[in-house]
């Protein structure tokens, strides 16, 4: 595509929601990292969390955790850009040792992956002899390396029924722990290092969780849903499922990105609400023109917020910021990635 064309599709899709000049400066930075993308023989992954013009120009391919660790599985090209954080990036690692990772940013983290050390889980195994542990995708390698299974948010009811036991760990995000349990009918206990008043005898629930939260999904609440509602009657309002059990009861729908973004589109409803970082209704919006998509963007994500075409750029040409996983731990955690992978 020359750097008119590249302009020309991007006025398309983003007309709606940004000045010309700015698409015509984005347009400048997509083609020259479409131009790189191809020197250097390496294909972007883009989460669905990126900011419009990214998300609408480099990728190859756009999507959820899920959608984007089975295509990295399945690339031939020496390197892989991932426009998202850096366990994303890690996950392509561990399934393609022998390719080039860069991450665009280096401060691209997540308060998830944060919340739980490979030592924690060590320790929950020891308190916990021979229940299986479920790690949602949004940890770093050597917590994936300590578990039995990863999930997703696309796949997490479907990994916790794949184990037929009674009792599960599953970490470390709570509310999604909350939702699964709600989902699967199974019951949820958490024993953090600091418990809650727990007793001992906690092998009784269905599932072990943990306290870490998604600093995002956290902040909305029901008393948001209730007063877009007041205002907007017919709204169709869509929660991911790392908010809290009592925002995705009261919401109309709850998924995964990929999810959210189906559902948006097959329905015929007035407006929608994404209770999710912001830039997917922007995302949304700007593939189906149609559709009129409320945003609460007081609450975006940081980490995915680091990543720009700017830096994107630099990322091909300075080669950096490179993603590596100790071969010990990169063997181990490929197991639990690839067991995901296979059920789902
Ligand atoms: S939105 Fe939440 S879970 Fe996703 S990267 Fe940001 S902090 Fe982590």
């Amino acid at each position: 595509m020359t750097r008119e064309e590249t302009y020309t599709m991007m006025q398309k899709k983003l007309s709606r929601l940004m000045p010309d000049f700015e698409i015509k400066f984005k347009a400048d930075l997509a083609y020259q990292i479409n131009e790189l993308k191809k020197e250097r023989n390496a294909i972007i992954l883009g989460h669905n969390y990126m900011e419009p013009a990214l998300y609408h120009s480099i990728p190859d391919i756009v999507g959820d955790s899920l959608e984007l660790a089975r295509k990295a599985a399945e690339t031939d090209k020496d390197v892989i850009v991932f426009c998202g954080v850096r366990f994303m990036a890690e996950t392509a690692k561990i399934l393609n040792p022998g390719k080039t990772v860069l991450l665009p940013a280096r401060k691209a983290g997540c308060s998830l992956a944060e919340s739980i050390t490979a030592q924690d889980v060590r320790e929950l195994r020891k308190k916990y002899p021979g229940v299986p542990v479920v790690t949602y995708i949004n940890t770093y390698a050597d917590v994936k390396a300590e578990s039995d299974i990863c999930c997703t948010s696309g796949n997490a009811s479907a990994v916790v029924e794949s184990l037929n036991t009674d009792t599960v760990i599953f970490l470390p995000d709570e509310f999604l722990a909350k939702n699964v349990a709600r989902e699967t009918g199974k019951r949820i206990v958490f024993p953090t290092r600091k418990p809650r008043r727990l007793k001992d005898d906690l092998l009784n629930y269905d599932i072990i969780g943990w306290t870490g939260r998604c600093e995002v999904h956290e902040k909305f609440t029901v008393e948001d849903i209730k007063n877009v509602r007041k205002q907007f009657p017919r709204v169709v309002i869509l929660a991911h499922p790392e908010c809290s059990p009592e925002v995705v009861e009261a919401s109309d729908f709850s998924g995964s990105t990929s999810a959210m973004v189906r559902y948006v589109e097959k329905m015929n409803a007035p407006q929608y609400l994404l209770l999710t970082e912001c830039s997917m209704g922007d995302n949304i919006a700007a593939a189906n023109p149609q559709k009129e998509m409320l945003r609460l963007c007081s609450v975006r994500c940081p980490h995915m917020n680091e990543i720009t075409l700017e830096d994107t750029l630099k990322c091909l040409q300075n080669m950096q910021y490179v993603i590596e996983v100790p071969e010990e731990i990169r063997i181990k955690a490929l197991k639990p990635v690839q067991r995901m992978l296979e059920i789902s």
